[in-house]
């Protein structure tokens, strides 16, 4: 069965500017800046599409001629960028939605097991947004954003969705079994996660390829992968491959 069928929360953007743009972000060519460029370009039009069901208020407006009822958007949005490529994708929504707060939660993605660590949470006091916006370039284990949301839910959040770049079909799988109220928005789902947890065909390390560490293919993923991430990765597909 097609993934978006299985996955009603997986929102798949079929926007030929998208497919555009994720192609040139996913070209091993493509330089630093360029990338960032593409980043914040495809995140403002995957945000835009994730916020098309925003709340609004009504607004009166004078234009010059006469008066009429406008509207507004709720402010109350907040942005959880998933460090550090999720850094890279909040310009582009404060872009879109000035008034947003950027809250900051620290996991790292331990490099054997794969499991997410909380290492920062920055939340403020009281959960009062309408909706909560997860950022990461990569769906790929799914497990920090899964651990995001429960961090999310936990303190208060009502509504959450996420937005990503790429994702993969175990990472869909993940958070949309674990999270299905969460809606996910993407430029495209790839093939799999290989035996390094890295999405494939992929762009390699959002991260690196963002903030110019990226030091060329040899240093790429699907280089000697660790027994124990493969098997973290065996396990989300034999998942996947049962549901
Ligand atoms: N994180 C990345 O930056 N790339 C992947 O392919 C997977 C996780």
């Amino acid at each position: 069965m097609d993934l978006a069928q299985r996955y009603p929360s997986l929102h798949v953007s079929r926007h030929p500017l998208v497919a555009h743009k994720l192609s040139i972000l996913r070209d091993v060519g493509t330089d630093t800046k360029k990338f960032r460029e593409l980043v914040r370009e495809l995140t403002w039009l995957l945000g835009y599409e994730a916020m098309a069901d925003l709340d609004t208020r009504p607004r009166r407006v004078e234009t010059p001629l006469e008066a009429i009822e406008g509207a507004e958007v709720d402010p109350r949005v907040g942005l959880v960028p998933v460090l550090r490529a999720g850094l890279g994708m909040v310009d582009a929504m404060l872009e879109l939605i000035p008034t947003a707060q950027v809250w900051h939660i620290g996991l790292y993605r331990d490099e054997r097991t794969l499991k997410p660590v909380e290492y920062y949470n920055k939340l403020p006091d009281a959960a009062t947004v309408q909706v909560c916006l997860i950022l990461d370039p990569m769906l790929a284990t799914g497990g920090s954003s899964a651990a995001t949301v429960d961090i999310l839910k936990a303190w208060g959040a009502a509504r959450i969705k996420q937005i990503s770049l790429i994702a993969a079909p175990e990472g869909v799988a993940t958070l949309s079994g674990q999270h299905p109220d969460v809606d996910i928005h993407v430029a495209a789902v790839d093939r799999e996660l290989n035996e390094r947890g890295y999405i494939v065909p992929g762009l390699g390390d959002a991260g690196d390829r963002q903030f110019g560490t990226f030091a060329g293919p040899s240093s790429e993923p699907g280089h000697e992968p660790g027994d124990e991430t493969a098997e973290v990765v065996r396990r989300l597909q034999r998942d996947l491959a049962r549901d």
